[in-house]
């Protein structure tokens, strides 16, 4: 990604008004989105951990097969490593995968007696993290897409798309990495916004803010993005009007 100039300045609350601006954007564009219910977090987590570095498309195999061919959590946890690792395949980093869930589901039943991440219904996200974020591959990414999607907690996910667009946008400074990006957008998504922001983003960032080559000339947030502006010449870094960023 080519580097950008220092972000603006902007207090939190023009930055606020900027994020809830390119909200409404998309909101216009792309509609309201409704959250599907709730889902059992331990699926979730799984699912997740299956997601690292792949699509959703070979998750959903490799979670498929992994359902197909253990009828408990019990089982997984005690499957046979290679095999269950071959079971998962489908994933990629297959081994490394394996043993994350097996560390999981170890974890849980010693600590809680049950294959269970019930618990986490009940606790805030800094809270969640503390019990669960010491285990390999339960991150600040893994813990927030659990809250958002299979709980229904108004968390932000900041995946690839999420921290490539906030970055260029100027949500964030350049330099932030997933979890700055993270912590920084906590206090700016509008209230009830995370859920339909980040699948916003996400679409976003695959059809026009590529990772290689943003479709700035097609963008409806152009006029809000510091990238965009930059790219084009029309405005230098850090003029966005205390206007909420009408350029
Ligand atoms: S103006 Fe360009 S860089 Fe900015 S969000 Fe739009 S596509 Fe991405």
């Amino acid at each position: 990604m080519k580097r950008l100039p220092k972000p603006e300045n902007a207090s939190q609350t023009v930055m606020r008004r900027r994020v809830e601006e390119v909200t409404d954007v998309f909101e216009r564009e792309q509609g309201r989105l409704r959250w599907d219910g709730e889902k059992d977090p331990l699926d979730g987590l799984v699912m997740t951990l299956l997601s690292h570095n792949t699509n959703d498309r070979n998750r959903d195999i490799a979670y498929a097969a992994l359902m197909a061919r253990y009828t408990s959590w019990e089982k997984v946890h005690h499957a046979d490593f290679e095999e269950l690792a071959g079971v998962i395949r489908p994933a990629g980093l297959n081994r490394q995968k394996a043993e994350r869930i097996q560390a999981l589901l170890a974890y849980l039943r010693e600590t809680f007696g049950e294959y269970t991440a019930n618990f986490l219904r009940e606790m805030e996200f800094d809270e969640a993290m503390e019990t669960l974020g010491h285990l390999k591959g339960v991150s600040f990414k893994t813990m927030s897409v659990v809250m958002c999607f299979d709980l229904g907690r108004d968390v932000f996910p900041v995946d690839t798309h999420v921290h490539r667009i906030c970055r260029r946008i100027g949500f964030v400074p350049d330099k932030y990495d997933a979890v700055k990006t993270f912590k920084a957008m906590r206090p700016l998504v509008p209230e009830g916004k995370s859920y339909q922001l980040h699948l916003h983003l996400i679409n976003h960032g695959r059809q026009i803010c590529d990772a290689r080559k943003p479709k700035c000339n097609r963008c409806l947030i152009y006029h809000l993005c510091r990238y965009g502006r930059y790219e084009s010449g029309m405005e230098g870094p850090g003029s966005l009007k205390e206007t909420g960023g009408q350029a």
